[in-house]
């Protein structure tokens, strides 16, 4: 089956009783067993079906069964955001003592909760530059267990090698890559294939693409996944609501579709952003002023639809502006929705409530970011009439 195949139908079968085209939402916390089983969770295994929604709900069930398809995974466990499913996989897979490497620019509620909830469980993290290999190389010790990796990055579009990375990583006997793949998505990077042991996706952007439903999923192989649903999911509880799982899984059935027009909407805005007169630098992987586009054109068969753009004139402003005048653009967080996004991150907010970078990291920091950037994220409006959009308030 080719992808757009895989979207369409994969987890999906038609309801024997109804004969239903679309597939069933099942709001259902319980379930009945077909005979007397034990009262804990340690006790179920997959024969006994569906007891209890926190374990497995058959329309989530359905949803990880198609993400798995098109990552190319063995397996996908969904939760209720990107966050619980980054959750999931940390806190599910390190213990006290071990030590874990992040990037150094990575999404900023990964980077506060790794700052601000790993030390206190005893979990020893090190912030480096995941765009160098020797700097990764550096920071692998003996209790290394784990390299979180962001590809594309949230806001500045550095991209990491994961191909490269996650050799260097297995070669010094480090267990766990994990990449963060929400700014790529499926369609644009497939990391399982490049080595990786496990996939995050916050399901809330690309995934779902209509900015309803909240999501998160991990993907990796089977036994891994069924490891951790015992702990991320029976025991943390972070699960999806089948309601979102189903909202979600309506969002993935165009993923390919929508991938490729975002991809062709973000070329033509980034190529004119570049030409703008206001415009001083853009990022966007696509382009061949990106400092990796050789990197982009090898690891990404779609280019996706993120771009990040610095202005001459104070941004601030021109974000006020934006706020008050913008008509079809919206100017509000999140990203991968079909509604384009823009948001303005001052690199000073940022480097103040996350980073804390050491001197050497911050000024790289502010050589990428100037005072600060732009992140916007096109979606499937005409290109004209975003670029118009813009163009009043730049
Ligand atoms: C939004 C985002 C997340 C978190 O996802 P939520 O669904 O908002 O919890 C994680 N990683 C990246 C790269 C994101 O953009």
């Amino acid at each position: 089956m080719k992808i757009e195949t895989m979207a369409v139908h994969a987890g999906e079968a038609v309801d024997p009783t109804t004969r239903a085209s679309s597939p069933n939402l099942v709001m259902s916390a319980t379930f009945l067993p077909r005979e007397l089983t034990g009262f804990s969770a340690l006790d179920e295994d997959e024969s006994a079906g569906y007891i209890y929604a926190r374990s497995g709900n058959p329309t989530v069930r359905q949803l990880e069964e198609k993400l798995a398809a098109l990552e190319g995974a063995e397996d996908a466990r969904c939760f209720a955001s990107g966050i619980a499913a980054t959750h999931a996989v940390i806190m599910g897979r390190l213990s006290a003592g071990d030590h874990a490497i992040f990037p150094e620019n990575a999404y900023s509620g990964t980077a506060e909760f790794i700052r601000n909830s790993l030390p206190r469980f005893g979990i020893n993290t090190s912030f480096v530059d995941t765009t160098d290999a020797d700097a990764v190389a550096a920071a692998i010790t003996p209790a290394t267990r784990m390299l979180w990796l962001e590809t594309p990055c949230n806001p500045t579009l550095q991209l990491a090698d994961i191909a490269l990375l996650a050799d260097l990583a297995h070669a010094r006997g480090l267990r766990d890559v994990v990449v963060d793949g929400t700014f790529a998505s499926p369609i644009g990077t497939r990391p399982l294939a490049l080595g990786a042991d496990f996939v995050v996706h916050s399901l809330t952007k690309y995934i779902s693409g209509h900015g309803d439903a909240m999501g998160g999923a991990v993907l990796g192989r089977k036994a891994d996944l069924d490891a951790l649903n015992l702990e991320a999911a029976v025991h943390f509880g972070g699960v999806l609501s089948p309601f979102n799982a189903w909202l979600i899984m309506r969002g993935a059935e165009t993923l390919p579709i929508r991938m490729r027009a975002h991809q062709y909407n973000a070329m033509v805005v980034a190529k004119w952003l570049e030409l703008h007169p206001a415009v001083s630098r853009v990022f966007y992987p696509g382009l061949p002023s990106h400092p990796q586009h050789d990197l982009a054109r090898r690891q990404m068969a779609n280019f996706s639809g993120m771009i990040a753009f610095q202005t001459h004139q104070d941004g601030s402003e021109i974000a006020r502006r934006m706020v008050s005048d913008l008509q079809h653009v919206h100017f509000a967080v999140s990203l991968g929705h079909l509604r384009s996004l823009i948001y303005w991150i001052g690199t000073d907010d940022i480097l103040q409530s996350t980073y804390q970078h050491p001197p050497e990291a911050e000024a790289r920091f502010r050589a990428l970011t100037g005072r600060g950037i732009f992140r916007l994220s096109v979606g499937l409006e005409h290109p004209d009439d975003i670029c118009a959009d813009l163009a009043r308030c730049l």
